[in-house]
């Protein structure tokens, strides 16, 4: 496990596509120019969706990038319940921004079927599906731009009052008002520049002003020194409440969290279950729990 922490260079296009995809259908047309060409065509379903009543549901699910390499995911049955914490851990490369990627409709399904309450993902309407999913992930894409447009940016017609409750729940309020110019205050290329962990909570309040059903963190925390990466877990504490989370971490703090967690290991799911049923099996997850204690990361 030494090359765990050692994250591979991931794509984080795919994340703000999902933020983009929600503005409005009006941006369709860039989207659709944003578009990598490597992108498989994802035809959108019929059924309208609205909100997440029971979970998300991966029924023997295999998938491979490319029909020529190995699946990077194989053989997946898992339950994403609704309203609750699932932490998906395991190490560089198991596979665990590809099930985001499923679960986000990047790519076409072949193998196996993935449900949301009772209707495959397929014969959702993408649109309505990918409205209700915000991403936060590793590298933050901030625009050169206020604060109050960065956050803003998340929703259409977001009213002010709205972008600064997202800020405090984001644990970003605070440092925004010491800014010189406070939420006025340019960042980005040519502004003020932030800390990682800034960066960070200005993408959590993006993500919040969206208030969507489904909040992912794909490795949000990982390159943050501890203090940021606390006041994010006490900010997703508070978000959690009745929302769907899906948190990809490796600290033992936000996994400790979560409701439920799964263990990937080259593309399989090899443990799942809460905290304490998996500390019992001493398998994996076990092992890598008891390391934790000595070097803060799993
Ligand atoms: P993790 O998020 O757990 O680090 P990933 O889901 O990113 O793992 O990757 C799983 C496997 O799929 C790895 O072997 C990786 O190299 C491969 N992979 C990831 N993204 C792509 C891609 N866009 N094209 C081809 N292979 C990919
Ligand atoms: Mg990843």
């Amino acid at each position: 496990f030494i090359l765990y922490r050692l994250q591979p260079q991931v794509k984080q296009l795919d994340a703000a596509k999902v933020n983009l995809i929600a503005l409005s259908s009006a941006v369709d047309d860039v989207i659709s120019l944003l578009d990598d060409s490597d992108k498989p065509y994802i035809r959108s379903g019929n059924i309208h969706f609205q909100k997440l009543k029971q979970g998300i549901y991966f029924e023997s699910v295999s998938f491979a990038y490319n029909a020529t390499e190995k699946p990077a995911v194989q053989d997946i049955s898992i339950v994403i319940p609704q309203g609750k914490t699932t932490a998906i851990v395991g190490p560089s490369g198991a596979g665990k921004s590809t099930i985001i990627g499923l679960i986000c409709r990047f790519y076409n399904l072949e193998i196996g079927e993935i449900y949301v309450d009772d209707y495959p993902l397929k014969e959702l309407n993408l649109h309505d599906w990918r409205n209700q999913i915000a991403i936060v992930s590793q590298d933050v894409h901030m625009f050169s731009t206020t604060v109050w447009e960065n956050i803003a940016y998340g929703r259409l017609g977001v009213t002010e009052a709205e972008v600064i409750e997202a800020a405090k729940l984001a644990n970003a309020h605070q440092f925004i008002s010491e800014l010189p110019q406070g939420y006025d205050t340019k960042v980005g290329d040519r502004g003020v520049r932030l800390s990682g962990g800034q960066r960070q909570r200005i993408a959590l309040a993006r993500a919040i002003v969206r208030n969507p059903e489904i909040l992912i963190l794909d490795e949000a925390t990982n390159a943050l020194d501890s203090i940021s990466e606390h006041l994010i877990q006490e900010a997703l504490n508070t978000l959690s409440d009745n929302r769907t989370v899906i948190v990809i971490a490796h600290r033992l703090a936000t996994i400790e969290q979560a409701d439920k967690i799964i263990v990937l290991n080259a593309g399989r799911v090899i443990e799942q279950g809460k905290l304490p049923d998996l500390l019992k099996l001493n398998g994996l997850f076990a092992q890598l729990y008891n390391l934790q204690h000595r070097n803060a990361h799993i």
